[in-house]
Order: structure tokens, then sequence, then C-alpha cells
């Protein structure tokens, strides 16, 4: 379940955000450009000659205003504490630098294996003079090139090399999800309120420093839940801990592990701007989505409240039409209890698989109501359409021309399967493929 995370670590301008992209998987837009959704990222998945991991980028996680010593400080700190393997970029043009220096010496300190990569290492002559960076103590460094791409293939192989022995856990069953949202909506109030209502399993397995922070609890069905990210959502006073970004890299890396993640949104302030950022990095992920709207306690409620803020969520986060909406108060644990159920069904949802012989069923009586459409004098015809993966449902659609499919017309797949199974809660991907 828990990927080895890879945390880049150097200085500004050495290459990080570069070696970033060069190594992160491209995401599979679900819907491509949506206003709110983010761009920028700091964590992605990776995947190198069949090992998947985490990536992170520590360059991302600025502290405002804070000197530049401070800011690489804390940058190596998180990397530390949140990576298997920390890759330290420096640059071959400018040497050995006091900065590098710097990190090299907290870095002494951790037991997390270190590799040292030299980038701008462009060219066969400066790959052969990157023996100064020895001086470093961190062993072999890595010539590497970031706007290139060589090395990167000899620098991830020793970066795997270094991963932690595979531990063989116990197989765990249980509903994996998360509670994120933009400080103060009451997200460690939920998990409090959360684990208050039902049985907290006291869990006796060993696992990784980041797995030793998630939360079991079972409902009164016996059905075992795991809260990722606990220990994240309940504050422990570091500095970069009240920065948006270390809080998006937090809420990124808790999506990743997570079936299905929880959207929390205040009620007493409305949806604000970040909200949407939040909820962005959930939808992207292809997760199970809930939102929850907390504090409804501060309501003053008429017989029109929950359908005016439903509707003001269905204006402004278009994308995760799919979420179902659930009004909460953590603090008198109103409705909390019907978390649980609502969390398992949206779980089962990501993960169902249809049959592709009555996947076809429903699509021919679809097609044969509702005519293709036609786009300059050609006609989009649909022959077959198969699952292949769950978690998100993921529908291949074999067609004359995927040219033709056009957004409106996924949009219509889309509700004609939501129509005819229960989907609710996930999103569903549905990929145009020629038939040959
Ligand atoms: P970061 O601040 O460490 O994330 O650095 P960036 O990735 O933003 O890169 C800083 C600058 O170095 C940019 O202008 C990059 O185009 C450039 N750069 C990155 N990698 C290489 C490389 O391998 N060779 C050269 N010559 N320039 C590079
Ligand atoms: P977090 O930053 O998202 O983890 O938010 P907290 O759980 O720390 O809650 C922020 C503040 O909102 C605290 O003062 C809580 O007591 C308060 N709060 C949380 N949930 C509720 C609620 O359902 N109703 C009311 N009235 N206050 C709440």
């Amino acid at each position: 379940m828990s990927k080895p995370v890879v945390a880049i670590v150097g200085r500004p301008n050495v290459g990080k955000s570069t070696i970033f992209n060069r190594i992160a998987k491209q995401r599979i837009a679900i819907v491509e450009d949506e206003p709110g959704v983010t761009r920028d990222r700091l964590y992605a998945p990776a995947e190198w000659l069949g090992h998947v991991f985490s990536l992170i980028d520590t360059g991302g996680i600025d502290i405002d205003d804070a000197p530049l010593m401070t800011q690489i400080v804390a940058q190596a700190q998180i990397a530390m504490e949140e990576a298997d393997v920390i890759v330290f970029i420096v640059s071959n043009p400018e040497g050995v630098t006091d900065a590098d220096e710097h990190i090299a010496q907290m870095l002494y300190k951790t037991d997390t294996p270190v590799v040292l990569a030299v980038n701008k290492a462009d060219n066969p002559e400066q790959r052969q003079e990157i023996y100064d960076f020895y001086s470093l103590g961190l062993g072999d460094p890595y010539p590497i090139s970031g706007v290139q791409g060589t090395g990167l293939g000899d620098l991830l192989d020793a970066v795997v090399a270094k991963f932690p022995q595979h531990q063989d856990t116990p197989e765990d069953a249980s509903v994996h999800f998360s509670v994120i949202g933009r400080p103060n909506v009451g997200k460690s109030s939920l998990v409090n309120a959360l684990l208050g209502k039902e049985r907290v399993i006291v869990s006796d397995i060993q696992g990784t420093t980041r797995d030793a922070i998630d939360s079991r609890f079972q409902d009164e069905n016996g059905q075992e839940f795991t809260i990722i990210d606990t220990a994240g959502i309940r504050k422990r006073g570091k500095i970069w801990e009240n920065t948006e970004k270390y809080a998006v890299l937090r809420a990124q890396s808790a999506i990743e592990r997570s079936d299905v993640v929880l959207v929390v949104l205040n009620a007493e302030e409305g949806i604000r701007e970040q909200d949407k950022h939040v909820a962005g990095l959930a939808h992207e992920a292809g997760r199970g989505v809930i939102i929850v709207v907390n504090k409804w306690d501060t309501i003053h409620k008429d017989t029109h409240s929950m359908q005016q803020f439903t509707d003001a969520i269905r204006t402004e986060f278009q994308y995760l039409d799919y979420a179902p909406i659930v009004f909460v108060s953590a603090k008198s644990t109103q409705r909390v209890n019907t978390l649980p159920a609502l969390i398992q069904k949206v779980a089962e949802n990501h993960e169902r698989r249809i049959s592709s012989s009555v996947l076809n069923d429903v699509l021919l009586r679809a097609i044969s109501v509702t005519p293709t459409p036609t786009i300059n004098g050609k006609r989009l015809r649909v022959y077959y359409m198969t699952q292949v993966k769950s978690g998100p449902p993921t529908f291949v659609a074999f067609v004359n021309n995927p040219d033709l499919v056009h957004f409106s017309f996924q949009r219509f797949l889309v509700n004609q399967l939501r129509a005819a199974f229960d989907f609710s809660g996930t999103p569903i991907v549905i990929i145009p493929r020629q038939r040959k």
C-alpha cells in the first residue's frame, strides 16, 4: 500500500523542478483545462523499471519571507521527515557552494539514504568534472543533465537500490480515507468526532514512521477504516506547518494513499478560493470524493439552507458533480455517524467493475435512443466498450475516429453509466480508441 517516497533537495536554481518534471509521471487528466484545478505539482507518482514511488520537490515549499538558509533548512528537514531516499542536487557549473555544504551537514545526521546528483553536466567534458563534489562527503556524485535528460537512468538505479526492503505486511482490507480542507474548516475536530463515535482499533502492526500516524477504527457493522495521516491533521508545531505549500504536499501525499477523500468545507465561511484548490487535488488524483460541509450548527437554517448551499457547491465545483454532499457538525457530532457507511459505499463504487456484456447492453440502448454526433459530415460510431480498470472506473470506447469524441459525448456516456450503475462518489474515465 505505502509506496517509497523520494524527496529532492538542493538550493534554489540547481534544477530541482526540472528534474522533478522529468521523473514525475504525467498525470491522467480526467478533464482537461478545468478552472480551479491546480497545475503546480510538488508531489507526484513516479516509476522506474517497475518500482513505483512518490516524488516530492521540496524546493516548491517556500516559507513566506524567510531568509534563504531558513528555507533550505526547512526543506531539508521535510525531506528527512518524509522520504525514504533523498536526492540531493547540486550544480556542476557553480561547484560546491556554502549552501551546498550546509545542506550536506544536515544530511549527515539522517539515517535516510542520500544520493548526490550533479546537475547541469550537459556534455561529456562536464560529466568528467564532478570530482570536487566528493568533498561533500556523500559518496559518489551522479552527473546528470535535467534539460537533456542524460544520467537520470543511473541516478534512478542508485535511488531504487536504496529503497527499504519490502516488508511482508498483512493484507489490509480496511477502507482508506483522508480528510482534507483549508485550515480551520474543522478537519481535526471531524477526525476526533469520528474516532470518538467508533471503536478505535489499537493496531500493533509494525510499519514505517509514516504508517504509524494513521488511525484505524471499526464501525458498528464491523467494517474497518483507516484515516490516513491523522498526525498530519493534528498539528505538531513545526515552523513550516502553516505554509500553504506544505499543507498541499501533505494533502497530496494523503490523497495518494486513500480510496476516498473527504473534502471539508466550512459552512460558517462559505466557499473560498482555497477550497477549490483543495477539491481540485482530490479530483485530479481520481479518488472517490465526498464533500463534507462542517459547522452546520452555526447556520441559521430555514427550509432552503441546505439546497442553497448545495447549489453553490455544484456551481463552484462543477468537476465534482459526482461527489455526494453531507452536512455535519463535528462539534455536536450531528450526522457524523452517517459518514462511515457513505465512505464505504463510495469506496465500493470506486472499485466497481462492470462486465462487457452488461456494459454494451447499456451502450447500445443509449445510442439507439440518442444518435451519435456528426462532425464535419462524419458520424461518430461507437462499436464496443470495455472496462479496463477500476479505482477509478476506466472504460475504453472503441470508435471509428477518436477525434469525433468530444467532451459533450464523453459526458453523455458518463451520464448513461451513472444512470445504469451506482457510481456515486467516483469519477469515471472514458478513453476513446480507434477500432483497428
Ligand atoms: P530549482 O530552483 O532548483 O527548482 O531549479 P529549476 O529547475 O527551476 O532550474 C533552474 C534553471 O536551471 C532553469 O533556468 C533551468 O532551465 C536550468 N537548468 C535545469 N537543469 C539544467 C541542466 O541540466 N542544464 C542546464 N544548462 N540548465 C539547467
Ligand atoms: P482544522 O484546522 O481544519 O483541523 O480545524 P479544527 O478542527 O482545528 O477546527 C477549527 C476551529 O473550528 C476550532 O475552534 C473548532 O472548535 C471549530 N469547529 C470545528 N468543527 C466545528 C463545528 O462543527 N461547529 C462549530 N461551531 N465549530 C467547529
